[in-house]
């Protein structure tokens, strides 16, 4: 039987090989299914899987602007890791990485050190506030459950309805501007579901919203700029029926207490900033390994097998790693998909090691495409080939995508529920306002 670190083999005890996973993320948790689906019987008493993350559950972020705009409930995007854990049979310990040493293998933690014989590196990104000042300050990312959480209070918490406002019986929501940076898919998602979700307060509360603004900024001269200019015309057609303030060609030069200062002069005041103008490494990966591992914008670079280099028992997944296609060369994007592919990759070919099979060709990336929800009944989706769909065809897509995506059976049927319940759900969320 052997103890917990050790095995049988040959009558003789021999040490578990030690595979520790930093996050469990799209990349970490994609690895683990992989990891553990591909080792064989054997294989499988061989090794201590280990996995360490600073919150208790999977974030399933591409519905996070949902929890922001109270359209679903915070706990329905989340997956607890304790019962991954009991499930999957591996170790989890909620623990924040403070910094990894792959000279002596270990990872220095806040509860401690954890060595390790192959380490899977998949902490995901940060928020990138390109150094604007004002940034940290006087907006909120959305990046966390908590952030979703606080940015719905703000939305809710400035829809007041001042009933008989124009002296004629008709009431207005007081006056408001509300300012989403980043015109990525995130921020068009977050405009757009808070456009709607400030139309139905209003309808609700027998009010109107004149004096509403919500303004999208893009420094770029076009919305989610990676993607065809035909999606981005359609995505620009979208906000302006839902009335959104799309403002492209526009940087910010400083945040304050009262709004945000745009470098052509202009002023926007607000109190409520949102921020979604990209991702950027962590020091954790900037300073992974020193001199001895080559960095590409912040992001380790990988070889075709998504290993470092320089320290070939060091996988790197997901946002943190710089990967290229085997069969391209093409850089592969910071996306959700991505990373899912990297780590089911990842996990495959370190079961293949252990179990000291051949995994003859490194990592190929497969598009997915692109799909990006533009409020009720409406969202533009883009097919590999470059086929695009938009409209009610596009929504009815973009939301079996993401309920098929979604974690557990329980966080699908919640999902759902809180789609169909949007009203009962709204009453819930938006407090006195409405009550
Ligand atoms: C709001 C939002 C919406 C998005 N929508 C889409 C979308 O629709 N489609 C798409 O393809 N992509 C989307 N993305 C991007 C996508 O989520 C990322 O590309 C993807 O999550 C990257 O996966 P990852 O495993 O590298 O990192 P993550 O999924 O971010 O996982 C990182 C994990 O590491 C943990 N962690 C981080 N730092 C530490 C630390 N120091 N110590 C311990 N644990 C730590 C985190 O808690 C987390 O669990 C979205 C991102 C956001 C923020």
């Amino acid at each position: 039987m052997g103890t917990e670190n050790t095995w049988m083999k040959n009558g003789k005890e021999s040490r578990r090989i030690k595979v520790v996973v930093l996050g469990a993320g799209f990349a970490g948790s994609s690895f683990i299914n992989s990891f553990k689906g591909k080792l064989k019987g054997k294989d499988r008493r061989r090794i201590d899987l280990t996995v360490i993350d600073g919150n208790s559950y999977h974030l399933f972020a591409p519905l996070l602007y949902q929890v922001a705009t109270g359209s679903v409930r915070d706990r329905h995007i989340s997956a607890p890791l304790n019962t991954t854990a009991e499930r999957k049979k591996f170790r989890f310990i909620k623990s924040t990485v403070l910094r990894v040493s792959p000279e002596r293998n270990q990872v220095i933690t806040t509860t401690g050190v954890v060595g390790y014989d192959y380490l899977v590196v998949a902490l995901g990104a940060e928020n990138n506030n390109f150094g604007i000042p004002g940034v940290e300050e006087y907006s909120v990312p959305l990046k966390s459950l908590q952030d979703g959480r606080t940015i719905r209070e703000r939305l809710f918490n400035s829809l007041i309805p001042e009933k008989n406002a124009l002296g004629n019986g008709v009431g207005v929501l007081s006056p408001v501007n509300f300012v989403i940076v980043g015109g990525g898919a995130t921020g068009v998602e977050l405009a757009a579901s808070m456009s709607d979700q400030v139309m139905a307060f209003s309808r609700k509360a027998g009010v109107r919203h004149d004096g509403i603004n919500i303004f999208l900024l893009e420094a770029q001269d076009r919305l989610v700029r990676d993607a065809p200019q035909e999606v981005s015309d359609r995505l620009m057609s979208d906000m302006a029926r839902r009335g959104v303030k799309v403002r492209l060609n526009t940087r910010i030069i400083r945040l304050g207490r009262n709004g945000v200062e745009l470098q052509n002069g202009g002023f926007i005041e607000t109190e409520n900033v949102f921020w979604a103008a990209g991702v950027r490494n962590g020091k954790i990966i900037t300073e992974f390994g020193g001199n001895h591992v080559e960095k590409v914008h912040g992001r380790i670079v990988v070889d075709n097998f998504l290993r470092v280099p320089a320290f070939s028992n060091v996988f790197v997944l997901g946002d943190n790693a710089l990967a290229k296609d085997a069969t391209s060369n093409n850089p592969v994007p910071q996306t959700a998909a991505a990373a899912v592919q990297e780590g089911k990759f990842a996990g495959k070919h370190l079961a293949s090691i252990i179990g000291e099979k051949m995994n003859s060709h490194g990592f190929r990336y497969r598009d997915t495409g692109l799909m990006v929800a533009t409020g009720s009944y409406s969202a533009v989706c883009m097919f590999p080939g470059g086929i695009i769909l938009s409209g009610f065809g596009g929504w009815i897509i973009w939301h079996a995508v993401h309920l098929f995506k979604l974690d557990t059976v329980r966080n699908k049927i919640s999902v759902m529920a809180d789609w169909a319940l949007r009203d009962r759900l709204m009453r819930n969320m938006a407090g006195p306002g409405l009550n």
